[in-house]
């Protein structure tokens, strides 16, 4: 098997669009920004950077992601619609190579419910909105939504339309995760062997998740001759999520002598990207996660251990660095300076600004003080904490708490808000986070429901930080917040208040809340 027998497959990444349609999971700009340096990083060839119709933070953070990122190509949902795709075009025209993506459904379903169009209407509409991309940019998507309950007849003829038009590729989105990989399989076959001109455009597979078959479904159409796999990291996207990123390199890459393809994708930055998204839109990656999970390389059963030691190849089929899983874990310390810190960010996947370094490095020497040793998952979560309040307005000044069985938690606490101290006193609430979250609530005036709350420890030992996630609703929206201490009580106060800060952004505009009834395929 060489290398030259291997064809390339396209890794169309669409972590920032369909992935920030989870709900609960909108980046903010600096966030969508270090998703996508990252993206590039991990060598993926197209970045899908948002739907810039969708809402001013959309276009904004697809324009500024177009104008900053080098490397990969910046890519723009849009809906056949004039208004959609001069509005994708203007935000990714400063790409170094852009791309518009255009899409409207096809199947019966959605013909007569949502679209009230007929056949030959789809195929005009289609064929004006590629034209009209076209007229834009030479790097054309289309995508006939839900393709895989469409009719293969009528598939094959708008395909064909597309590509007639100017698509360079088309896409067959499984929208619903209907799909299995058998027909993937025929789907795809289908359209190879009955469209014409199908040589002239790759083709492209955006599958869902529903069935838990999206990256079998893809894999699948790789087969049949697909050129382009749509993908999110970790998997997540609406529902049950999307075809997951680094399971199909890796499937692609350890069967390389089955499947005969490859990707251009740099695999050993899987697991650090894979952090950093869990850590950004606050999905966390389930244990036994394919790949990237927590256990995924551990081999605890002492029958494999032993094989494991005798020759590695017994169990394992992937070698845990090739995805980017540190073998030690570096221990930082209170002598450590600025350069051991500024290099272990580097390894684990962050870019830091001198600013942003210099403010990790002093929080670093306050964690320091209080915990011995530094692992890397301390480090990184310094560091998310870091890229989380860097737009704070609320921050925590101090907090007491007194509480005890059967008694109402007494709690005092103390904000700043720029130049502002504001603080609450009050004997509230079920226990002392409650007391503490009340105390809040007080103090902002965002009165909010608390839908989730998490706590787990980021390293090990007796004094290792605890990490909160919160998820709180308000007015409809979902928000989360990420806050780290080695007090578990001020690390969830962190949380809260940095989910009241992403509200207090939306309220006052610099940010969108979630659309989670965004169209997109
Ligand atoms: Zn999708």
């Amino acid at each position: 098997m060489t290398e030259s027998s291997s064809r390339q497959i396209v890794i169309f990444d669409t972590t920032l669009r369909d992935g920030e349609q989870s709900p609960g999971a909108s980046m903010n700009l600096v966030e969508k920004m270090e998703v996508a340096q990252a993206l590039v990083e991990l060598g993926v060839d197209v970045i899908e950077a948002g739907f810039p119709i969708a809402s001013p933070g959309d276009f904004e953070a697809v324009r500024q992601i177009a104008k900053m990122i080098r490397g990969s190509v910046i890519c723009g949902l849009a809906r056949c619609r004039s208004e959609d795709i001069d509005r994708a075009w203007e935000a990714v025209r400063h790409a170094e190579r852009a791309r518009i993506h255009v899409f409207l459904a096809t199947s019966a379903i959605h013909r007569e419910f949502k679209l009230k169009m007929g056949k030959e209407e789809i195929i005009r509409r289609a064929v004006e909105s590629v034209q009209r991309a076209v007229g834009y940019c030479p790097d054309v998507e289309f995508s006939p939504e839900d393709a895989v309950r469409t009719e293969i007849d009528f598939l094959c003829e708008v395909v064909e339309a597309a590509i007639e038009a100017g698509a360079t590729t088309v896409n067959i989105p499984d929208t619903v995760g209907y799909a299995t990989p058998a027909h993937m399989h025929r789907v795809i076959s289908t359209l190879r062997q009955r469209v014409p001109n199908i040589d002239r455009a790759v083709i492209s597979v955006h599958c869902h998740n529903d069935l838990g078959m999206a990256v079998a479904n893809s894999l699948a159409a790789v087969e049949a001759g697909a050129g382009q796999v749509e993908c999110t990291v970790n998997g997540i996207g609406e529902r049950a999520g999307n075809c997951s990123l680094e399971e199909i390199v890796m499937t692609l890459r350890t069967r390389n002598d089955y499947y005969q393809a490859d990707t251009r994708v740099v695999s050993r930055r899987l697991v650090p990207t894979s952090r950093l998204v869990a850590a950004i839109t606050g999905m966390q990656v389930q244990r036994n996660k394919a790949i990237v999970g927590q256990n995924a390389f551990a081999h605890e059963a002492g029958i494999h251990q032993d094989g494991i030691l005798k020759e590695r190849t017994t169990y394992e089929i992937m070698r845990p660095e090739d995805v980017g899983l540190t073998l030690s874990d570096l221990v930082l310390g209170k002598h450590s300076g600025r350069a051991a810190l500024a290099d272990r960010a580097k390894a684990l996947g962050y870019r830091l600004s001198g600013e942003q370094l210099n403010s990790v490095f002093e929080e670093f020497k306050v964690l320091a003080d209080r915990k011995k040793e530094i692992y890397d998952g301390d480090v990184a979560a310094l560091i998310e904490h870091q890229i989380h309040t860097i737009a704070e307005r609320w921050v925590l000044e101090s907090y007491q708490v007194t509480t005890g069985t059967g008694r109402i938690p007494e709690v005092t606490l103390t904000l700043r808000h720029g130049d502002e101290v504001r603080s609450a006193q009050m004997a509230c609430g079920d226990g002392p986070i409650d007391a503490v979250f009340l105390a809040i609530e007080e103090i902002t005036g965002f009165k909010v429901n608390c839908k989730d709350f998490r706590v787990h420890s980021v390293t090990v030992g007796k004094d290792a930080q605890g990490e909160v996630m919160v998820q709180v609703e308000y007015q409809d929206a979902l928000y989360r917040g990420h806050g780290v201490s080695t007090d578990s009580v001020e690390a969830s106060a962190k949380a809260f208040l940095n989910a009241i800060n992403r509200i207090a952004s939306v309220v006052n505009g610099t940010t969108q809340p979630t659309a989670s009834n965004k169209p997109g395929v």
